[in-house]
């Protein structure tokens, strides 16, 4: 079995090594990873490729170098066809990121499109040697790099990709699926001052939520970095630059101030109802705090943002807890 995954390996060190070959024949792809602010070091530097329109460019290429169909299928880079009489690439007309592991295997890729089509991102399925779920998109970079420090997550390729180029080099990514407490433990090996750094639309703010509890429950208390209204990280960086992307780690919201942001935008703090909805659902929040100090903080925190007297919140807090004074 560790053989079979050693010429999985191989096939997919293969491959990269083909579509960044590829991705430096063709102009059209090139010019689209410069004109997205890329440096050619960068697009070195992640192995970034290219996959051909052809429906059979990389089948016909690995079989001349004697791989079997049934290998390269296995690791999703063909597909069979329907009708059974043959095979064809999956990732055709695409620029291509090559996932590694910590260990420098090439275990999965995911492709984009160059214009808006759909799907905008294609990944390898899972496989003998790739599990989504227990893998970070651009950890095998950002280990050397946060010296056993800082880690930021990011939702994207593009993102860790984007932030290296402007000299912040500790990013990773889920690979496009929610953050697993088997990730959370991943990271843990590599960091000790965790920051996560979703898309600030909805679907982002409350994937940067769950994704704060996953860390925490594993032991790991994460910032949350705001980016503008409406902004991803590559974006703004390529927009703002180095610095202004540093003041906002600077800047970042620790679990409970996080909450408390979230939850400002949840309910309406102008209304009666809203108030109390709003300090219910911190105060239980609050409890979990780490110790009394830093419960009265948010405790005074929740007050001035309220106009709830600071005791009523405290018997909201302690009402259920036997040590209530
Ligand atoms: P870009 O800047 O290239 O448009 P993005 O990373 O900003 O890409 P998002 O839509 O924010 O794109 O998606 C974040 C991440 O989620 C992607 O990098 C990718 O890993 C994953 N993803 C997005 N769309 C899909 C999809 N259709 N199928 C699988 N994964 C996807
Ligand atoms: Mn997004
Ligand atoms: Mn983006
Ligand atoms: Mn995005």
């Amino acid at each position: 079995k560790e053989e079979r995954r050693r010429k999985l390996f191989e096939i997919n060190r293969i491959t990269a090594r083909y579509f960044y070959y590829n991705l430096m024949k063709n102009k059209k792809a090139y010019t689209y990873l410069r004109k997205r602010g890329l440096s050619t070091d960068t697009i070195k530097k992640f192995g970034l490729g290219y996959s051909n329109p052809n429906w059979d460019d990389l089948l016909n290429y690995l079989k001349n170098k004697g791989f079997s169909v049934k290998d390269i299928e296995e690791i999703g880079l063909v597909i069979e066809r329907k009708s059974k009489t043959g095979y064809y690439d999956r990732f055709r007309d695409r620029v291509m990121f090559p996932i590694v592991n910590t260990k420098g295997n090439v275990i999965g890729f995911g492709g984009r499109v160059l214009d808006d089509s759909q799907p905008k991102y294609l990944n390898s399925p899972d496989s003998l040697i790739f599990s989504k779920g227990y893998n970070l998109y651009g950890l095998n970079i950002a280990k050397k790099h946060s010296r056993g420090k800082k880690i930021i997550l990011v939702e994207g390729y593009m993102d860790v990709i984007s932030l290296y180029n402007h000299g912040i080099k500790c990013c990773v990514a889920s690979l496009g699926t929610a953050f697993t407490p088997e990730q959370a433990k991943l990271i843990k090996r590599y960091g000790n001052d965790f920051f996560i750094c979703y898309d600030s639309d909805t679907a982002g703010l409350n994937a940067a939520d769950k994704a704060l509890d996953i860390l925490k429950n594993a032991g790991v208390e994460a910032k949350v970095i705001i980016l503008p209204k409406g902004k991803d990280p590559d974006e703004f960086i390529k927009e703002k630059g180095k610095e202004a992307f540093e003041k906002l780690i600077d800047e970042a919201l620790s679990y409970i101030d996080y909450k408390i942001y979230l939850n400002k935008k949840k309910f309406n703090l102008d209304t009666v109802e809203g108030k109390i909805d709003f300090t219910k659902e911190i105060a239980s929040i609050i409890k979990e705090a780490n110790s009394p100090i830093e419960a009265d903080v948010y405790i005074n925190k929740v007050s001035r943002e309220t106009g709830i007297s600071i005791d009523a919140i405290k018997k909201e807090i302690y009402k259920n807890q036997a040590n209530f004074k």
